[in-house]
């Protein structure tokens, strides 16, 4: 509050702070200098985060590694795809996204994304009989139809890798996202649900596919030994693939593994603002922000919506500049120059190929964060910004 009474803008960019229970197991870390995962004979904090994470997900197997982008490329790598093979993506999704696709020698197929900021199921279908895999990115935590494309995918025997780097927390029909398809990536980057700074974690329930992803991190020699509920064909695949050494170290694992207990609570406080924010925006008749899927229960840490019915780029760009005077930083996908979420400047990729959906989309979505932590009295002030601004930049 400033001291005239006035609230101020809220600081939406800063973290919270690592739980203070980290701070004696960095401590111990650091005199010891036991920072490699594969040092210890046992129970090195990387191994114990595994055990943990997979216990919290349901799932039988997770491998931490340095980033969500390991944790995809590995993931295609442990397919054992074909040199060249077609990955569908989503057209909404972080650049990182078909990079690691680039990575593990596959070419991306960029499938169209619509208003929802979801799958479309018509081009998805359509595209299908061209894949050899399916990497579904659940951008910004907007889950895709799981069941539809689950079943489409399940009837064409074609692998789904979900990138869950957003989606820490969310439900889908009662499961866990990321534990859906036949492998599951996080991320514990800054901007996503547990921080780390960087570091990445795979989830799957296939024992050749963990053998596989374990050995390619950089499990050398024998140490995917201390991978506990190793199968037999951890033996066969040692020395007979690379090693990328994308491996976590103890200090990540150290400040991860006190802020799983938070999860929940961030989860909940995020739906709450999120939800929050989201009636506000709908009722101003300006903005909409599509509702959840019915099987899904969001975990956002963010809020996107679109600018609601007739909108020149101009008027666009100057509800983002009233909302900037408020004190609300907006990202606009589309109307920021070079975004790396949107598809046109993923020029690696070659020639941009034809996706009016996505485009169209891109030009009016909206992205405001809304951490965890932020009270109602700042979501209000986030809520009544975002409003305002709209109203003067429609008027104008
Ligand atoms: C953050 C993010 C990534 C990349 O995660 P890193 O850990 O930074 O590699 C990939 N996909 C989505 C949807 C993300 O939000």
């Amino acid at each position: 509050m400033a001291p005239d009474g006035q609230i101020l803008p809220p600081d939406v960019y800063s973290a919270e702070p690592i739980p203070g229970s980290a701070r004696a197991e960095i401590e111990r870390l650091l005199t010891s200098g036991d920072l490699f995962r594969y040092t210890a004979a046992k129970d090195a904090p990387v191994s114990l985060l595994e055990q943990e994470f997979a216990e919290f997900l349901g799932a039988r197997y997770a491998l931490a590694v340095s980033s969500c982008s390991a944790a995809l490329f590995l993931s295609l790598k442990a397919l054992d795809l074909p040199r060249g093979a077609k990955v569908l993506i989503p057209a909404f999704t972080f650049a990182a996204v078909p990079s690691a696709v680039v990575h593990a020698d596959c070419v991306p197929v960029l499938v169209e994304v619509g208003d929802s900021y979801r799958i479309d199921m018509q081009d998805f279908a359509a595209k299908l009989p061209l894949a050899d895999a399916v990497l579904i990115s659940h951008m910004r935590g907007h889950t895709s139809d799981m069941d539809a494309i689950m079943a489409l995918c399940d009837a064409a025997n074609i692998p789904v890798i979900e990138d869950a780097a957003h989606s820490l927390g969310t439900l889908w029909g009662g499961r866990n996202i990321g534990t859906i398809g036949k492998v599951g990536c996080f991320s514990f980057q800054s901007y996503k649900m547990v921080n780390a700074g960087e570091g990445g974690i795979l989830v799957t329930d296939d024992p050749e596919l963990a053998a596989r992803a374990v050995i390619m991190s950089g499990a050398y020699e024998e140490n995917w030994k201390k991978h506990p509920g190793f199968q037999n064909s951890y033996c066969e695949w040692q020395n007979k693939l690379p090693l990328y050494n994308l491996r976590m170290q103890n200090l990540s694992a150290a400040v991860i593994r006190p802020q799983l207990p938070e999860i929940a609570r961030r989860v909940q406080d995020g739906r709450r603002n999120h939800d929050h924010v989201a009636t506000a925006l709908n009722a101003s008749g300006l903005m909409s922000v599509p509702p959840a899927l019915p099987p899904e229960l969001r975990a956002p840490d963010s809020i996107q919506f679109t600018l609601a019915g007739s909108w020149t780029d101009a008027q666009a760009l100057r509800f983002q500049a009233e909302a900037k005077t408020r004190g609300v930083a907006v990202q606009i996908f589309g109307l920021s120059e070079g975004n790396a979420r949107a598809f046109w400047n993923w020029q690696f990729l070659g020639e941009a190929p034809d996706l009016p959906l996505t485009r169209a989309m891109l030009m009016r979505a909206c992205d405001v964060r809304l951490p965890a932590r932020l009270t109602v009295a700042e979501l209000d002030f986030i809520a009544e910004a975002l409003c305002s601004a709209a109203r003067v930049a429609q008027a104008a």
